[in-house]
């Protein structure tokens, strides 16, 4: 995946595919969460996380306070040590990663914490959250991120435009 390619695209794109997020904010096609299912099953046939990790290398998820307790046990560290190593409370009181990529991507973009990833990971890129358009915020912060999620919006937008009322 080349990923300066696709910012480059996804960077022209955008506008258009956060109006149409913002759209369904509004106006919910019948039958999105369909849509949805069957443009995300079309989506994965053509990307690949390990040609990615676009997520590990430019975002930080957002770590619970199960996340930290299993992974700071897992690594032989105290809660306070991890958040200290590599964390920081940002203005809402959410821990995040204090510098990316994530400290856990190896150089064959492998979650070395996988099993035990934190949960935000796990759901990540949230294609599957119902109903799809109450995560419009989160959708409009990643179309440029997140190749999957990019090719989900376009497909999406396709479809509403051919087959409904829009
Ligand atoms: S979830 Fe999206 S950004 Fe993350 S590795 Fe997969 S395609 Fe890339
Ligand atoms: S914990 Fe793993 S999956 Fe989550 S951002 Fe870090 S490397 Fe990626």
């Amino acid at each position: 995946m080349d990923l300066k390619k696709f910012a480059k695209k996804a960077g022209r794109k955008k506008d258009k595919l956060v109006r149409f997020l913002k759209k369904l904010d509004k106006v919910v096609p019948v039958d999105l969460n369909k849509l949805v299912k069957e443009e995300n099953s079309a989506v994965w046939q053509n990307h690949d996380c390990l040609a990615c990790a676009n997520c590990c290398k430019t975002m930080t998820p957002t770590y619970t306070k199960e996340d930290i307790r299993r992974i700071s046990a897992h690594l032989n560290m105290t809660p306070k040590d991890f958040k200290n190593k590599w964390l920081y409370k940002d203005e809402t009181g959410d821990w995040m990663n204090t510098s990316t990529p994530c400290q856990f991507l190896d150089d064959k973009n492998m979650c070395t914490i996988y099993a035990i990833r934190p949960a935000d990971c796990a759901e990540f890129p949230h294609h599957n959250k119902k109903p799809f358009n109450l995560y419009n915020d989160t959708f409009i912060n990643n179309v440029d991120k997140c190749p999957a999620t990019y090719e989900l919006v376009k497909r999406l937008r396709k479809r509403v435009e051919q087959e409904y009322e829009w």
